[in-house]
């Protein structure tokens, strides 16, 4: 199939409106927010508006054998939307419906293009809660979310997004539709091809609708910040405050440096000379808060934390905000950031930030770590000041040496991120030939002809 001829082909299929194939604006579709080692501009771009467009592109490709890469915001950071074989992306952010809120069923339906915050403050309007809260919730969308499994901070209480999938409306790489699941909350009537389809980074199907779990809003929550000696005590405080019962929804790890670049906003600053911080957010009733609270205190006495700040709901926003903001703050310092993604158990935490601080400093590359701590999900990124002082493939051998250390503690090479292009040669160390080879399996099962998001996962 010509240039011209796809185009010509996709105007009649889908109307003009639907369509971007300038130069300048499929640059834009070329990768995702990860690192930029590895982009490619599709040939032409889709915006569908219904099921039905979908459904007409999937046709269109599999007749012509075309690529076809689904897109959620891009926001992604392993080149999940890179569309390596160029062809068509399928940009689904005009499919943008909340179609219900089920107040009774404590349920709703979206289409794949909504935007995280979107589905948040809907939900929240009802006094409902969608807690899967990707950092990235201003613009990533539930499509992606539910391709990569996204989690994020609130994943040590409440899970991740795969925990809150209850059914999906699927277009096949053959064009066929099917719906897997509903909104009922049990189910268990043949293969789940809903958690299939949750976390296949869109290599077997483009998913157009969900239907999703909601819990109740929690009625109250409150911050407390742990400013602790070491890396050592903070992991053990983790293990102690589980084990006391104490779930916060929220328990994210972060080193010296960031709290020298949030003290700016912060009053009074927090404490700089620790070895590590916890940054702790409780959720629930108001008096199991104030349970937690007391208990927490008690436990940081005795472990001889160095200080502990419980922060007033009105301030606490520009703590949150802040953390939120840690990696796009980082990306406007230096030239470039390439933010790790490795889950470890939480007791091999300390373990693993030795080694990292290890890798730093024989490769000569700075390393930040901050992570979800509270689920062992670490998110080491590496630092490249100025993008000529380190060649690509010695920022592969770090990237490499990363994962290996995670994996040498029984930990995974993604805990949220996804595996997309840019971990694709790190998949077989975890999971190994013969697993590699079910999934394939799979794969040709769904999408013979391969033109489902290629080149993703595992390396061919
Ligand atoms: C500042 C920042 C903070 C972040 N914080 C977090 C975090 O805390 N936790 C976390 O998990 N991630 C985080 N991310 C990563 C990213 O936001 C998530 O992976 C998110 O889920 C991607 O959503 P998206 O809509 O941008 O998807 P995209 O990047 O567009 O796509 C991601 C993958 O999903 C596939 N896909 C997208 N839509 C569909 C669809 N409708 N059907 C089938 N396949 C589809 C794509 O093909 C691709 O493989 C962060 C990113 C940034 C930039």
């Amino acid at each position: 199939m010509t240039f011209n001829g796809l185009i010509r082909d996709l105007k009649k299929t889908v109307g003009s409106s639907k369509i971007i194939f300038s130069n300048e604006e499929l640059q834009v579709y070329a990768g995702d927010a990860s690192y930029d080692l590895i982009n490619h501009t599709p040939d032409v771009v889709v915006l569908p508006e219904t099921v039905d467009d979908v459904i007409k592109v999937v046709r269109y490709a599999k007749a012509y054998k075309v690529a076809i890469t689904p897109r959620g915001a891009g926001s992604g950071l392993a080149g999940g939307c890179t569309p390596l074989s160029g062809g068509i992306v399928l940009d689904m952010k005009r499919m943008n419906a909340i179609i219900e809120i089920n107040r009774t069923n404590l349920t709703a339906t979206c289409e794949a293009g909504v935007v995280l915050a979107q589905l948040h403050r809907a939900v929240e309007k009802e006094k409902l809660f969608y807690p899967p809260d990707p950092q990235s919730k201003s613009i990533c969308t539930l499509g992606g979310n539910i391709s990569t499994r996204a989690g994020g901070p609130r994943a040590i209480k409440y899970g991740t997004t795969g925990h809150y999938v209850l059914g999906l409306e699927i277009v096949l790489p053959d064009g066929e539709f099917i719906k897997t699941g509903n909104i009922c909350l049990k189910h268990s009537v043949g293969y789940d091809l809903t958690h299939l389809f949750t976390g296949a980074e869109g290599t077997l199907g483009v998913i157009v609708k969900a239907d999703l779990r909601l819990l109740p809003k929690p009625e109250s929550q409150r911050t407390v910040i742990i400013t602790c000696e070491s890396v050592q005590q903070a992991a053990d405080l983790i293990g102690d405050i589980v084990r006391a019962g104490i779930i916060p929804s929220t328990l994210e790890y972060l080193s010296r440096s960031p709290i020298k670049l949030f003290n700016k906003n912060i009053k009074p600053p927090l404490k700089e000379d620790g070895g590590a911080y916890l940054f702790v957010k409780l959720d629930g009733s108001k008096v199991g808060i104030n349970d937690d609270l007391k208990k927490l205190e008690e436990i940081c006495t005795e472990t001889n934390s160095i200080d502990i700040r419980i922060v007033d709901n009105k301030n606490a926003a520009l703590y949150w905000q802040m953390r939120a903001n840690l990696y796009p703050m980082m990306v406007a310092q230096n030239d470039k950031i390439i933010p790790e993604d490795v889950t470890v158990p939480r007791d091999k935490i300390p373990a693993f930030i030795e080694k990292v601080k290890k890798i730093s400093e024989y490769y000569k590359m700075k390393i930040g770590i901050s992570g979800h701590a509270g689920d062992g999900n670490m998110h080491p990124s590496i630092i490249i000041p100025d993008r000529d002082k380190h060649t690509e493939s010695e920022i592969l051998m770090v990237i490499h040496e990363i994962i290996k250390s995670g994996l040498d503690l029984r930990g995974n090479i993604s805990g949220e991120h996804g595996v997309g292009v840019l971990k694709s040669e790190f998949s077989y160390l975890e999971l190994g030939e013969r697993q590699i080879e079910v999934m394939k399996r799979i794969k040709k099962a769904i999408d013979p002809q391969g033109i489902m998001n290629p080149g993703k996962i595992w390396k061919n």
